[in-house]
Order: structure tokens, then C-alpha cells, then sequence
């Protein structure tokens, strides 16, 4: 309930006023102060929310009254009320404080219980403020992140703990000694990025990144200031550090790593292809030696003992063409295939060419439309094309006429850097000038043919990975690897979709050539 001092000698005032306060406030308490001792006691024991006083009294003035009551609470809000009073006394009032000034005529009577509420509407604003501020005070101390405010000059203004934490300073008085534009590094004018992160050395010589955010604003005397945030990053920065460093040297692990493993490849390749070489001499021998049995002493044979040199024979033939064909599968490694522009349309026209009499015999129907133009070696291309075309007349099944449908269609990708092959002679510049072109060319060769199970969708691509037996489809299983091969030189890549019993498409992608 609201506790209302009245000091005032004349009980006929003191009635009016508690009338004229009825009027506005239904509760309130009031303590009513004839002389000095009362007046003191009710200082010392009571708390008043609003204290109304006369100016003239027997035991004191107004101006001593008020004085009391504002030392003993300064937020306690005091009107004076009196017709003793004049001008000077209440300018004299005012700078101890007074709240408002009232003559005690009949015609402002009424005004009474209005600056009442006024002045108790207005103490209510202000500890609303304070109490805000404190709250605010209390939060910005508590947080972890640095206010502060200060001039275009890097004058520091005001900040809270945080800040001052941050720079290891010891109070604002030292702080606002240092000029922030060389702390921070920075003009601090309103050109300036508003986020910047900034290394500061600390105390102990380890240096210590903060992020400094500024706001530019006008107070309201119309001067620029800056309002900064600044927090403390470092952790974040160190971690941020590490990670490119464990990059880097995660990086050249992996280049090492490959460097070895290229080494490796490129001496499994080289003894590949020295075994290969080396075994033609002595199969020439074998080949040469059945011949000749064959040919002068075939007389002396039974059926039996033909039968097993002419098996010799045969399986020599075989073995010489595997050979052949690792050699070949070698040499595509190790050979330099320089890529040019060169057009799908004639290197499928020439394997078709190529493939005739099989083509016929089998009376099968190759399809294609006018194809683009790509980036290949064309001989080499031409190699995995007719590869290609030969599996698909080869593994179709018994009894069906194979249909071949040759189609290109362009695909626009982004750079391929980690799973392209190095091209033979491609330096580092040609390298990054072609992989910035995004345009590929995927050639498709469907086939009608027996399929292939999705589990071995990888597996035929490898060296000697065959599906069937010899005697139902002839081959020697490295068809597809030199296709694969050959297609990596070049920079580009292979794939088939296929399920068994539903033909296979082939797929291979090339860079798009473009005049
Ligand atoms: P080869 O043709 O000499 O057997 P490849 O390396 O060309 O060897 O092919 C490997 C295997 O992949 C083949 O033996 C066959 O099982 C399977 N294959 C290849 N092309 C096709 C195709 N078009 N349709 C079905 N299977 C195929």
C-alpha cells in the first residue's frame, strides 16, 4: 500500500491534502509530522513511497525537511506544498531535488493529487530503467563475448568484463589509454569490413585470434560511433590450423602412396610384358616341333596319338594368342597416345568394316546414328569399339540374330580431377585447361545378348575374367580389360548396365570435342 509522509503543522492542510489524495488513490497510509523527534523516529523506522511538505514550520523549513528525507531515501520522491514559499525558495528546492511545487491556494488544490501521480508514475519509469540497465550490466558481464563501444578514433567508450578479459586489460581507465585502431589493426571508418579476424600477441608470447564485429551508429548528439563485439576464436582457429596441416600432410601421404603404387604397377606391368615376351620363344619351339610331327611323321600315329598333336597343337594356338593378347594389354600402358579430335561416326563405320564377315555370317543388324566428335586416340579407340562390337555378336544366344543399337548422347558434368587418368604427355597446365570443360560424350552399344549378372558388372573388366567356358563362347578374357585400359588412357571412363537374359549396354565417355 502506498506510505505517504506529511509534513505539515497546520492539521486543516493536512486534512485537505488527505482529501485531495482520496480523490485519486482508494489505499494508502499516511504518517502525519507535527514536530522534529516525530519526524526523525518515522525517518528511522519508516519507509515512505512519497513525502508531502509545507514549507513553513514551527520546528523546521521545508528546505531542511527535504534535505533529511532525500539522505535518508534518495529514490523517495518529495512535493512541496505551501503558500509561504516564493521563487527562490523553490529553485533552491529543486536542485535538492524536489520533485514538483505546489502553491496551497484554493485554484491548485487540485493539482495536488495529479503531481502525485505524475511523480510516482515518473519514480516508477526510472527504476524500471535503472532496473534494466543493471540487468543489462549484469548480462553483458556475464557473457563471454566482448562489448564495447568507442570513437572513430579508437577511443574506448565503455565496455564490459568480457572486453576487457579479452585484451587483458586491468579496468576501462587503462583501456581507454589504448588506441584501438593499432590494437585492432584497423581504420575502424565505416570502409572498413565489418567482420575482420584479428591475431593479437598475447601476455605470454602465444598469440591469441579474436573476431571483431563493428556497428556503426549516431547517439543522439548526432556523433558516429562504433559498437563492437569482439569474441575470442583462438580454439576455433587452432583446430582450423590443424585441419589444414593434417590435410597437407595427409595429401602427400597420398601422392606418396600413389607415386609407390605407380611404381609398383609400372614394374608388375614391365615383368608382365618381359614373361610374355619370353615365353614366345619357347611356344614357338612347341608349335614348330608338333607341326613337324604332324606334317613327316603324322604315318606313324594312331588315331589316338594324332588326336593328342593335334590337341598339342591347338591348345599352342591358344596360348599364343594370349600371349598376343597380354602383350598388347602391356604395350597400351606403356605406349604414348596423344589425343585429337576425332569422329565416332568413322571409327564405328571402319569396326563395322572390321567385323564384316562376322557380321554377316551371323546375319546381325547394327543400328547407329550420325555421331559427334571426341577427344580420343583413334586407333586406340577404334581397338575397343571393334572389342566391344565383338562381344556384342559373340555372346548372344544360340539360335539369335544379334541387334546392335550405337548411340552418343552429351552429358554435362562437372570437373572430373581425382578419376581421370593422366593423359600421356598431359602437363599439369593442359591438364587443368581440359578439366574445366564440362561437356562428355557417352557412347552406348546395346546389345540383345545372354546379359551379364550385376555381381560381375567389375569383375569382366579385369584381365583374364571370363564368364563361360571356351568351348561355348571362344575368347581369351582380356578384351574388356584392354577396352578398360585403353579408355583410361585416354581420360575417359567404362561401364556396362546389364542383367542376365537382358542384353548389356556398354557405355563409354569421352570429353566432348568442340571446335
Ligand atoms: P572375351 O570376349 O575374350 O571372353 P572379354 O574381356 O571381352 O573377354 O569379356 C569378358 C567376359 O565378359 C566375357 O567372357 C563374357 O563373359 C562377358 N561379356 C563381355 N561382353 C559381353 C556381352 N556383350 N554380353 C554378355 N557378356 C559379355
Amino acid at each position: 500500500m502506498l506510505h505517504i509522509l506529511i509534513v505539515d503543522d497546520n492539521p486543516s492542510d493536512r486534512l485537505l491534502i488527505i482529501r485531495e489524495l482520496e480523490r485519486e488513490f482508494s489505499g494508502f497510509q499516511v504518517a502525519e509530522i507535527l514536530d522534529a523527534s516525530a519526524f526523525a523516529e518515522a525517518l528511522a523506522t519508516e519507509i515512505f513511497d512519497m513525502a508531502i511538505i509545507d514549507y513553513q514550520l514551527r520546528w523546521s523549513n521545508g528546505l531542511e525537511v527535504l534535505r533529511a528525507v532525500k539522505s535518508r531515501f534518495p529514490d523517495c520522491p518529495v512535493i512541496m506544498f505551501t503558500n509561504t514559499g516564493n521563487e527562490e525558495i523553490a529553485v533552491e528546492a529543486m536542485k535538492a531535488g524536489l520533485d514538483d511545487y505546489i502553491i496551497k491556494s484554493p485554484r491548485h488544490y487540485v493539482r495536488l493529487a495529479v503531481a502525485v501521480q505524475g511523480v510516482l508514475k515518473r519514480v516508477a519509469a526510472q527504476k524500471q530503467v535503472v532496473r534494466l540497465e543493471n540487468r543489462l550490466q549484469s548480462l553483458l558481464d556475464r557473457l563471454n563475448v566482448g562489448v564495447f563501444s568507442c570513437t572513430v578514433n579508437g577511443r574506448l567508450l565503455e565496455s564490459n568484463q568480457a572486453f576487457l578479459r579479452l585484451l587483458e586489460l586491468e579496468n576501462l581507465q587503462q583501456a581507454q589509454l589504448v588506441d584501438l585502431r593499432d590494437l585492432f589493426r584497423t581504420s575502424l571508418d565505416l570502409d572498413t569490413a565489418q567482420t575482420k579476424e584479428i591475431s593479437l600477441p598475447k601476455a605470454d608470447g602465444l598469440l591469441k585470434w579474436v573476431l571483431l564485429t563493428q556497428y556503426f551508429n549516431t547517439t543522439s548528439e548526432g556523433e558516429t560511433i562504433i559498437d563492437g563485439l569482439l569474441e575470442d576464436i583462438t580454439s576455433l582457429k587452432q583446430a582450423e590450423i590443424a585441419l589444414r596441416q593434417l590435410n597437407e600432410t595427409l595429401e602427400m601421404r597420398v601422392s606418396s602412396r600413389t607415386a609407390e603404387l605407380e611404381d609398383v604397377n609400372a614394374q608388375l606391368e614391365a615383368f608382365a610384358y618381359s614373361v610374355s615376351h619370353d615365353l614366345r620363344a619357347p611356344l614357338r619351339a612347341i608349335e614348330s616341333f608338333a607341326q613337324i610331327l604332324l606334317t613327316d611323321y603324322a604315318s606313324n600315329l594312331d588315331a589316338t596319338g594324332l588326336d593328342f598333336l593335334q590337341r598339342i597343337e591347338g591348345s599352342a594356338a591358344l596360348m599364343n594368342t594370349l600371349i598376343e593378347n597380354l602383350l598388347d594389354y602391356s604395350r597400351l600402358s606403356r605406349s604414348n597416345l596423344p589425343i585429337e579430335p576425332v569422329d565416332l561416326s568413322l571409327i564405328v563405320a571402319e569396326a563395322n568394316t572390321q567385323l564384316g564377315e562376322e557380321i554377316r555370317s551371323k546375319k546381325a543388324v547394327i543400328a547407329f546414328e550420325p555421331l559427334p566428335h571426341v577427344l580420343a586416340h583413334s586407333a586406340t579407340l577404334l581397338r575397343v569399339v571393334v572389342n566391344l562390337l565383338s562381344n556384342a555378336l559373340k555372346f548372344v544366344a544360340p539360335g539369335v540374330e544379334p541387334r546392335i543399337r550405337i548411340w552418343a548422347q552429351e552429358v554435362e558434368e562437372p570437373p572430373r580431377r581425382r578419376d581421370s587418368a593422366r593423359l600421356v604427355g598431359e602437363t599439369e597446365t593442359t591438364r587443368t585447361e581440359l578439366d574445366t570443360m564440362t561437356k562428355w560424350i557417352h557412347l552406348r552399344i546395346e546389345d540383345n545378348g545372354i546379359g551379364i549378372a550385376q555381381e560381375y558388372h567389375q569383375r569382366i573388366f579385369g584381365v583374364f575374367e571370363r564368364l563361360h567356358g571356351v568351348e561355348v563362347y571362344p575368347g581369351t578374357g582380356i578384351g574388356l580389360a584392354i577396352a578398360r585400359k585403353g579408355v583410361e588412357r585416354m581420360g575417359g571412363r567404362i561401364g556396362v548396365e546389364s542383367a542376365l537374359g537382358q542384353g548389356s549396354r556398354f557405355r563409354i565417355e569421352f570429353r566432348k570435342y568442340e571446335p
